[in-house]
């Protein structure tokens, strides 16, 4: 009998990292886009299929600016340079202690 680790199985499409939990479940990593339009990826978002928490990060704003509520513009996150290593340190520290466990699909 074979199990299929989660590294194996396919990544959703948008999916740029997963973290695995303590409890099973995977955070991914996604960039996609904050409008109901089609544009290029302007946010970073992790979320946990076990437990739901989720973070979100837009690139628009200088990061330090935008945490102090002073959006910059001219600072734009290309790409989500600073953004998404953020966000990674973010799933990286919620699968160290998340225990819940992913919903069973049948
Ligand atoms: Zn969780």
């Amino acid at each position: 009998m074979t199990t299929t680790a989660p590294a194996e199985t396919a990544w959703p499409e948008g999916v740029i990292a997963r973290y695995l939990t303590v409890g099973g479940a995977t955070v991914d990593l996604t960039e996609e886009s904050a409008y109901y339009i089609p544009t290029p990826p302007t946010q970073t978002r992790a979320q946990c299929s076990g437990c739901g928490d989720r973070e979100t990060k837009e690139w628009g704003f200088n990061i330090l600016a935008h945490e102090n509520g002073r959006p910059q513009p001219d600072e734009f996150d290309e790409g989500g340079r600073y953004t998404t290593p953020r966000l990674r340190r973010w799933a990286q520290r919620h699968a160290e202690k998340c225990r819940a466990m992913p919903k069973p699909t049948t």
